[in-house]
């Protein structure tokens, strides 16, 4: 008999796994979400009839279990191929030759291939579980070189092309400045296929945004939208769940929301503490803020633009300042030519803090477009979202993330989400394949976390050339 399963949370994360396990056969499964919707971060908002993206936005040619999806709810993509970069001097370039820029004495070529040659060594230490005792690629243990900052792990293997690369993906995009996020996540994030899908200039979003494709695959899914967890009790091989919407007993569950957050009602014990990064300290969240505007005099010539002069100064970043934009206005025809006619639509990126209020960031907002040339005419839209869970370099350096992997499936507990990979969807459906496939073992009887499960999913999931 196929197994009760809970998954808490109907954002990508619990979306995903609920689908890939739906999928392989273990159709019992419900559905947790506390909000009136589905897609988490995934918030596409309309206005004026078109959607915008204010959550999840990009993707690029690796998200190929995403792009299925899509193919089979007929949902185009709308490519975004004209990125610009406004230099520290002024000038603007586009974002290959900002990154090609970088290619120094041993060329782009070279380099490229060197980071692939050792993101793979790492890949496969992520597939095997993280083991403690790994070597590195620079002759360290691999889980400190990966607690270093990712631009120490670059700097080191003089891979600048990958530097530049970098500060759009990871620091424009709200997971830090490079100098500070360990190699752990820029690897987990700038994956061969992630750099291929720039440099040619694939990178695209839904065209009718990524809650039409949650909204899809929530279809055929048992989700009790609107569920509030009052409680979590422990069972003899499972769990009662109680909530505002009555008891829910499982088998299994899964949580796929932040671990400090769910130490409210779930009863997590000693080991659980030992092994997961519930407290708070271990990993840390970081926010990002988007906002809809609309705008006369800014931007038209390109899709998106960044500013490297403030990703790369910590304090511009600290302060909030408009590090990325988005024009968003001309998805279709008919939006393309009202946009001529009609004050533009764009998102903006800025980091949060606890200590900025929703007015001081929109200041900010105001006085960087204002040096541009540019009026903000309407704010349509703020979000602020808790983001980007990193553990720390000295967790990272001490084990936690071999202690997170041997942990998943302990007492049927599994854990899914940004927490369990990165603030990615590409990321977290992945994690969610190899994840399955270890649940899978466990629901026969075996042990999803010796190193024969291990192997077996470092045998599946090896990356290959064609994984783009
Ligand atoms: C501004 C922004 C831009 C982004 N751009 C990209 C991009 O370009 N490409 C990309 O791949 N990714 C992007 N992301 C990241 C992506 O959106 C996230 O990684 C993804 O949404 C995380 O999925 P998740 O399921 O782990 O968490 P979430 O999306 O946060 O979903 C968690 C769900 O759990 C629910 N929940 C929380 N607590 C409870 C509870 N106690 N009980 C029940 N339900 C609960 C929440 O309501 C939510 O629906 C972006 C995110 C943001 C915010």
């Amino acid at each position: 008999m196929s197994p009760r399963i809970g998954i808490v949370g109907a954002g990508p994360g619990g979306l995903s796994l609920a689908r890939l396990l739906s999928d392989q056969g273990h159709a019992d499964v419900t559905l947790l979400e506390r909000s009136e919707r589905v897609g988490g971060k995934s918030l596409t908002v309309t206005h004026e009839g078109l959607g915008h993206e204010l959550g999840t936005c990009y993707l690029g040619t690796g998200y190929t279990t995403v792009r299925k999806w899509m193919e089979q709810a007929s949902i185009r993509e709308h490519a975004l191929p004209r990125q610009v970069i406004e230099l520290e001097h002024g000038e603007r370039t586009t974002f290959e030759d900002y990154v090609l820029g970088g290619a120094g004495r041993i060329g782009a070529a070279a380099q490229i291939a060197r980071y692939v040659r050792d993101w793979i060594l790492f890949h496969d230490w992520e597939l095997r579980g993280a083991p403690d005792d790994a070597i590195g690629t620079n002759g360290r243990l691999m889980r400190e070189e990966v607690a270093d900052s990712f631009l120490d792990w670059l700097r080191a293997r003089d891979l600048d092309v990958v530097a530049r690369f970098a500060l759009r993906s990871m620091t424009v995009m709200g997971y830090g400045a490079t100098d500070r996020v360990p190699a752990l996540y820029g690897l987990r994030w700038n994956m061969p296929s992630l750099l291929w899908a720039a440099v040619t200039t694939q990178i695209a979003e839904p065209a009718p945004g990524w809650s039409a494709l949650w909204t899809h695959l929530a279809y055929d899914l048992d989700v009790r939208l609107g569920t509030t967890i009052t409680s979590v009790e422990r069972r003899q091989g499972g769990f009662e769940v109680h909530t505002d919407r009555g008891p829910f007993s499982f088998d299994h569950l899964v949580l796929t929301t932040p671990l400090d957050e769910a130490a409210a009602w779930f009863p997590f014990d000693a080991v659980d503490r030992a092994a997961l990064p519930v407290d708070g300290e271990t990993l840390r969240w970081g926010e990002m803020v988007s906002t809809l505007i609309d705008a006369g005099g800014w931007f038209r010539d390109s899709d998106t633009r960044c500013w490297e002069a403030r990703a790369k100064d910590g304090p511009s970043v600290a302060r909030g300042q408009v590090l990325g934009a988005r024009r968003t206005g001309d998805k279709t025809g008919v939006a393309k030519a009202r946009s001529r006619t009609r004050p533009d639509v764009y998102v903006t990126y800025q980091y949060g803090s606890p200590d900025r209020s929703d007015a001081d960031l929109l200041a900010t907002l105001h006085a960087d477009l204002a040096a541009e040339g540019a009026t903000v005419n309407t704010v349509l839209r703020q979000c602020r979202w808790r983001y980007s869970p990193q553990y720390t370099p000295e967790a990272i350096r001490g084990g936690a993330v071999a202690r997170f992997e041997r942990h998943q499936g302990r007492g049927n507990l599994w854990i899914s989400g940004a927490t369990a990979s990165h603030e990615a969807v590409d990321n977290i459906v992945d994690a969610n394949e190899r994840l399955v496939e270890r649940m899978a073992l466990a629901f026969a009887g075996g042990d999803p976390s010796d190193d024969a499960a291990f192997e077996n999913i470092a045998q599946r999931f090896r990356w290959r050339l064609d994984d783009k």
